[in-house]
């Protein structure tokens, strides 16, 4: 993943607010062509042409969404650029610039923010995009990051979360439960660590499901995947809050139902063997666990013979009238409706 860098302490304070951002953004880049000018003026300027824009916001605050003491922030700047890209990928758009915005307090140093910033820089390099402004601000406690990402796509393109119908074939990319399985394991450290900090940490059996929690990546590629494939999907929608609660949204938002079924969702071996050891049920991880910003969507049946195969995409059921209501066929045949119990009150 990353690599810890030096622990010198910079007080904030030193630099003041502008030489502060021109600092932490003096290495951006401008690459998009729709990027006309960037940071350093009162607004961007861009231009997309014939394309639909998307525009896409998240905010992520101390203590609530993130915890500094097993994340870092390198860690956290990437995350935090990646959970936006991964909203632009649900509407089958392509990202092409990104906002950011902080509030720090004065317990953070200088090198506390370029951590911040190289995580950033790490995630906007990786995936092509503009970091073109933001804003810059003092919080009297903790660390707020909001960003927000623009992107495109041509207007026939554009996939909503509402236009499945019955008879669609529902789809997923990737593997489920393993950011959430992750966080697990890394909340388990932090306690043994409290009772004595001369434990370290070993994270070497489970460093797929860290790595899943720790640095999410946006699939970005199956946008690529699906246009070659020419693949329009009729509704998406992308996986943070847990599988249930998005094939809900997806289904309250097509007026449909939808059968799911239990055998087909894809489970990595890491996150089976460690469902196992911490003696859960690795379909209610899969199902209810959040933060694996895989994508969820739907096809119509035509297309099933372009999709067939792809070890990226797995068809987890198909889509029912509205009346049938969304349900979880288990491997013993039964059906179960669907609840939404997203990962946060999951983990309450
Ligand atoms: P304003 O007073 O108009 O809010 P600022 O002085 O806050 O302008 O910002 C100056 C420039 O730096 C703007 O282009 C703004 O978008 C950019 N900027 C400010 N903060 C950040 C940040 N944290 N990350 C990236 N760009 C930033
Ligand atoms: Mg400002």
């Amino acid at each position: 993943m990353f690599e810890n860098k030096n622990d010198q302490q910079t007080p904030l304070s030193d630099l003041g607010e502008f030489a502060l951002i021109d600092h932490l953004t003096k290495h951006f880049k401008v690459g998009q062509a729709s990027t006309v000018s960037s940071i350093g003026d009162d607004a961007a300027v861009l231009e997309f042409k014939d394309k639909q824009i998307v525009v896409s916001t998240d905010l992520l605050i101390e203590g609530i969404h993130f915890d500094l003491s097993y994340m870092p922030l390198e860690h956290l700047g990437y995350k935090a650029v990646v959970v936006n890209l991964s909203d632009v990928c649900a509407m089958n758009a392509v990202a092409s610039q990104i906002t950011v915005s902080i509030a720090v307090s004065n317990r953070f140093p200088l090198e506390a923010l370029e951590a911040l910033y190289s995580g950033i820089h790490k995630a906007a390099k990786y995936y092509n995009v503009d970091v073109v402004g933001g804003d810059t601000t003092s919080s009297t406690r903790g660390m707020i990051i909001s960003v927000t990402a623009i992107g495109s796509a041509s207007k026939e393109r554009i996939v909503r979360r509402s236009g499945a119908k019955p008879n669609d074939l529902l789809v997923v990319t990737g593997d489920l439960g393993g950011a959430y399985l992750g966080l697990q394991v890394l909340e388990r450290e932090k306690e043994v660590f409290k009772v004595n900090p001369n434990n370290q940490p070993d994270l070497e059996p489970y460093t797929y499901l860290v790595e899943r929690q720790l640095k999410p990546e946006a699939r970005t590629d199956i946008i690529s995947l699906l246009e070659s494939l020419e693949v329009i999907p009729t509704s998406m929608i992308d996986i943070s809050d847990g599988l249930s609660s998005e094939v809900l949204h997806l289904c309250k938002s097509s007026k449909v139902g939808c059968d799911l079924y239990e055998d087909k969702i894809p489970l990595d071996p890491q996150m089976m063997t460690t469902c196992e050891e911490f003696n859960v049920d690795s379909t209610t991880i899969a199902i209810n666990g959040g933060e694996d910003y895989e994508l969820l969507f739907t096809i119509d049946q035509s297309d099933f013979d372009k999709i067939k195969g792809n070890p990226n995409l797995t068809v987890i059921g198909f889509i029912k009238e509205q009346s049938d209501g969304a349900h979880l066929v288990t491997r013993s045949e039964t059906r179960v409706p669907i609840e939404a119990k997203g990962w946060k009150s999951f983990n309450a």
